[in-house]
């Protein structure tokens, strides 16, 4: 991770960044340009809230509204086709980067829409958060197409914590936005060094934006954990991994779990160590073993 992340904050190619200015960056199979003018005064505000969130030091250098600069015009070039990146964006979007810190205090907000960026643009690494973030609100237009603003559900049985629904939700919203930065770096970057750096990169951000949001170390959280370091690939694929975890933990409370956990093979594992998922998903697909019967015994209740 840490040579993979040396290489990905090598500049595409340097940037002496000025009050304003304007850069052509090319990289391998695409560029991308900018533009940018000092920030908005008045943005000072909103950046003292968002170095609360990311608990910055208000006495750095990145929190100083001076040292911020506002992205006035980015477009991406690939295989001749161009992209306007606040075509896609919330209305009226504010994008602010910073680009003399290297602290990863990265932020998005949806009210007011902004993206807050601490780093050199012209690094993949910051192109790669900055892609993430967008994913951020790509998610929320998602969820107000539902109108909703979660996917997870809060109203549960009592036997439910609701702090594990919040950081499920938490985690869900980090996968997609990641998810999204791993599609479009997939159809951008071409096979080789970069790719791969940024693949494992992209892996290890949404454990630490995870990470830096839950604090608490229950079992519940440390299997989950385990579970989207070993499955990453899967899951950014599709959300099938998700409802796959899901329906483990609903049957994890049937007696089934309980005949099945008594047998000998299957006494080692543990949702602890986070092996179990694991083991016991190779012997369903293994045994054919119909579970479903379990979470849903009436049959009028399953879909
Ligand atoms: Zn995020």
């Amino acid at each position: 991770m840490a040579s993979a992340l040396a290489r990905l904050d090598v500049p595409f190619q340097p940037v002496t960044y000025a009050t304003s200015g304007r850069e052509n960056i090319h990289a391998s199979d695409f560029s991308y340009s900018f533009a940018y003018e000092p920030a908005p005064e008045e943005s000072s505000y909103q950046l003292k809230s968002f170095i609360r969130t990311v608990k910055g030091n208000p006495d750095a250098d990145y929190a100083d509204i001076r040292n911020w600069r506002k992205i006035t015009e980015f477009s991406f070039a690939v295989e001749g086709k161009t992209t306007d990146l606040f075509s896609i964006l919330p209305k009226d979007c504010e994008v602010l980067i910073n680009p003399t810190s290297s602290e990863p205090l990265d932020s998005m907000s949806s009210t007011p829409p902004s993206i807050y960026l601490v780093g050199d643009i012209a690094t993949p690494h910051k192109l790669m958060t900055l892609l993430h973030e967008i994913g951020h609100f790509f998610d929320d237009t998602n969820l107000e197409k539902r109108g909703t603003d979660t996917l997870m559900r809060t109203d549960y049985d009592g036997s439910f914590d609701p702090r594990n629904a919040r950081d499920a939700e938490m985690l869900r919203k980090e996968r997609n936005a990641t998810a999204f930065a791993f599609k479009v770096i997939n159809d951008i970057l071409p096979n080789g060094q970069l790719k791969k750096d940024a693949f494992v990169y992209l892996k290890d951000y949404a454990l630490q934006t995870y990470h830096s949001f839950i604090h608490e170390s229950l079992s519940h959280r440390a299997a989950m954990d385990r579970f989207y370091r070993s499955d990453v690939d899967y899951y950014v694929a599709s959300d099938k991994a998700q409802e796959e975890w899901d329906e483990y933990e609903e049957w994890r409370k049937t007696d089934a779990y309980k005949k099945w956990k008594a047998l000998p093979e299957n006494a080692a594992v543990s949702i602890e160590a986070g092996d179990e998922y694991g083991h016991w998903r190779q012997w369903v697909q293994k045994s054919g073993y119909d579970f479903y019967k379990d979470i849903y015994p009436d049959p009028e209740e399953s879909i």
